[in-house]
């Protein structure tokens, strides 16, 4: 079977109370995973260290992801968070989502920066584009192809022009991994991760709910 990516993120959602919860629900939905899945959490910072207790405790083979990563190393720069902070609690790192694009002005330039800050860490970088020709820096592995129209609209993209950006991105880029992001549900997972050149999903909202996280894990 081939190797899927099901990634949740959070976005800046939940509070310390709830993680406990959510990863015991979750191990109760999720009950026995699919070998050739990887699932990866995204909290907001202060909480990777919770979600990794908890994950450890409750459903070891889920990995633990970041939203966000300093371009710069570990230093005088105040309100960021180094990539050598991040890999005491987490293996992935979000880079480039629309969010952060749009609300905090990351731009090609950054972005790059952020994956060389990510690598030299040992993070892998999971790459989020927009369109077909965003540019994706080099080594880049994973790249989630999210595009604006679906993200949080309820308005999941045409799956045709899914598989056509998807099948370009990895042509273009030597990219091994393409997953689809954008209103991703339990009832509409299969149609992406059916596709042949997507790999897995990228969830926001769905994942904010352990039973529907786990039921899009289960369709995928
Ligand atoms: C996202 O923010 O990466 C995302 C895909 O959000 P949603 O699933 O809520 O559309």
């Amino acid at each position: 079977m081939k190797k899927q990516f099901i990634i949740a993120n959070w976005k800046s959602h939940k509070l310390p109370s709830e993680i406990e919860d959510w990863f015991v629900n979750f191990a109760r939905f999720i009950g026995v995973k699919n070998e050739s899945q990887e699932i990866i959490v995204c909290p907001p910072f202060p909480l990777l260290d919770a979600c990794l207790s908890a994950a450890k405790k409750h459903t070891p083979f889920v990995q633990i992801g970041a939203q966000n990563i300093s371009r710069f190393p570990e230093g005088a720069y105040t309100g960021e968070v180094a990539g050598k902070l991040i890999k005491s609690f987490a293996t992935h790192v979000i880079i480039g989502h629309s969010e952060r694009r749009h609300y905090f002005n990351e731009d090609d330039k950054i972005l790059s920066e952020k994956v060389l800050a990510a690598q030299a860490n040992m993070l892998t970088p999971v790459f989020c584009t927009l369109q077909a020709d965003d540019p994706i820096p080099l080594g880049v592995e994973i790249a989630a192809y999210e595009p604006t129209t679906a993200i949080g609209t309820g308005q999941p993209a045409d799956p045709q022009e899914v598989e056509g950006i998807a099948r370009s991105i990895k042509a273009k880029n030597g990219v091994s991994y393409v997953l689809y992001g954008g209103s991703v549900a339990p009832q509409n997972v299969s149609t992406y991760t059916g596709l042949p050149s997507i790999d897995g999903v990228l969830v926001g909202g769905a994942s904010l709910d352990p039973q529907e996280f786990a039921q899009i894990i289960q369709h995928a």
